[in-house]
């Protein structure tokens, strides 16, 4: 087997997924490959990089070992309830166990119709392929729990979008696809069978722990709330923003997932917003806690009879564990944004600074990752010329940075600093830009930024322009779903 496949969720009971295999496309090219990553999985890199291999990572060939299902899930999308969404364009070939130890999922986006599919036709477009590629790799060298990209493909076919555009065809690489959105598709059944059978899985694929709990689904419900509570301040902490929190976008692993009109923030402002879908700025930068507890609500709404026969016992219960994630959220927001400004974490003054940091560069219009890039390099002894640039009023800058010299501990935080206020994200122009450049048939710019966010936090002279901001003309306001 060119893939050592080991597949247990299609032995899962069939009202779990329908069994359907890719549709293969006209023309298949790779685009790029994760060399480091097929070796994670066992997957030998020049396999994956030959004919035999695109024709697999393009879903034209099903490799032997593959059990290709579509999984079913429902979700609340902008809180609105759909009871049945599903993998409409995506396919799960099987799962693999890694040289880690650890079980990961291979899936192909854009491998064609499913059961799941409604009016949408299966495909991907080029952009949203190059995109999840390129920030989900950033998002694995910036530290955060994320999906992965194991391949890009053309397909060679034209997909009907805003026109006809090239397609490709995406391999993600995720611990799992369990969403809330799948335990919710069987709440909505109230089929508690398959709740339990479902709720199981996930146990003993993601906290094995839990299962030796005096219960079980309590146990399961704070590991999901305890992985979702380190997740969000650190997408926080590197102006990140999801744009679609909705809760088939929800993974129980507590692992970023789906990368759609995600942005990263320029300016700093919370109630940011780049998504062109979310025009009531519900999935905000500064909305993504709220958003995450009202997810994990449904999520605990889904396991209350397993929790508990008594339906108000369970109630109690499910609270009590939801109650955790405030604070839990609000010690990974100070840890890391005390590590960005070179606080002592323990410091009684240290949460009134972070907020009064972040109240005053909003209006100054400043750069949120620059801001941090250049403070830790004033925190180095270097001059704050460039940070004061920063600012609209340098006055302003000035009297802020002596405020902090007062509060910080820059000679033993500096490496704190360093690992927390990354040189290069991927800013939102680059991506554009490295996406128009692949529809014209030039790979090169995707290439150059998927290269060069492997190290995130190296200083690197051949990378200096992809560190900057936005020229005004280049300033991308709005980002696209694309599916
Ligand atoms: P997303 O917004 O990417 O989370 O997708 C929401 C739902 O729409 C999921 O059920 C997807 O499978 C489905 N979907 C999105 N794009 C397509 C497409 N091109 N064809 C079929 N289904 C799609
Ligand atoms: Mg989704």
């Amino acid at each position: 087997m060119a893939i050592p496949f080991d597949n247990t969720y299609a032995r899962l009971p069939a009202s779990f997924y329908a069994v359907q295999t890719p549709t293969p496309v006209d023309a298949p090219e790779l685009i790029r490959a994760n060399r480091e990553l097929a070796k994670l999985l066992g997957i030998d890199p020049e396999w994956l990089e030959s004919t035999a291999g695109v024709q697999v990572f393009a879903g034209n060939r099903v490799p032997d070992g593959a059990a290709p299902i579509s999984q079913a899930y429902a979700g609340h999308q902008f809180a609105h309830f759909v009871p049945q969404l599903g993998d409409g364009r995506a396919i799960l070939l099987g799962e693999v166990v890694a040289t880690d130890d650890s079980r990961y999922d291979i899936q192909l986006k854009g491998s064609g119709p499913t059961p799941w599919s409604r009016r949408g036709d299966g495909r991907s477009a080029l952009g949203p392929v190059l995109r999840e590629y390129i920030v989900s790799e950033a998002m694995q060298a910036l530290g955060v729990s994320t999906t992965r990209a194991l391949a890009a493909v053309a397909s060679g076919e034209k997909v009907l979008r805003e026109g006809m555009v090239a397609g490709g065809v995406f391999t993600r690489v995720a611990s799992s696809h369990l969403r809330v959105g799948t335990f919710q598709y069987f709440a909505a059944r109230e089929d508690d069978d398959a709740l339990r059978t479902l709720a199981d899985y996930a146990t003993a694929r993601h906290y094995p722990a839990a299962a030796e709990a005096g219960n079980p689904y309590v146990a399961l419900l704070d590991a999901v709330i305890a992985a979702q509570a380190e997740l969000i301040p650190h997408w926080l902490s590197l102006g990140f923003i999801h744009g679609v929190m909705n809760t088939d976008n929800c993974a129980i692993s507590g692992e970023t997932i789906d990368y759609g009109p995600c942005a990263f923030m320029e300016q700093f402002h919370p109630q940011c917003v780049y998504s062109s879908i979310d025009r009531q700025g519900r999935y905000a930068w500064g909305n993504q806690p709220q958003i995450a507890q009202w997810n994990l609500t449904r999520f605990a709404e889904t396991l209350l009879p397993l929790i508990d026969p008594d339906k108000d016992a369970a109630i109690k219960q499910a609270e009590e564990s939801l109650a955790a994630f405030p604070q839990q959220f609000h010690r990974g927001y100070l840890d890391r944004f005390a590590a960005k400004l070179g606080l002592p974490r323990d410091q009684e003054q240290t949460p009134d600074f972070i907020k009064a940091t972040l109240e005053k560069i909003g209006p100054q219009q400043v750069d949120f990752t620059l801001f941090f890039r250049h403070l830790t390099r004033v925190a180095a002894g270097e001059d704050p010329a460039e940070l004061l640039a920063l600012w609209n009023s340098e006055t302003a800058g000035r009297d802020w940075l002596e405020d902090w010299r007062t509060q910080a501990d820059p000679t033993t935080r500096l490496d704190d600093m360093r690992a927390a206020n990354p040189i290069l994200i991927p800013r939102n122009h680059r991506v554009e830009q490295a996406i128009e450049a692949g529809y014209k048939g030039d790979f090169g710019p995707f290439h150059r930024l998927v290269d060069a966010l492997t190290q995130p936090f190296a200083e690197s002279a051949d990378y200096r322009d992809l560190e900057a901001a936005a020229r005004p003309e280049e300033r991308v306001t709005e980002t696209f779903c694309g599916t």
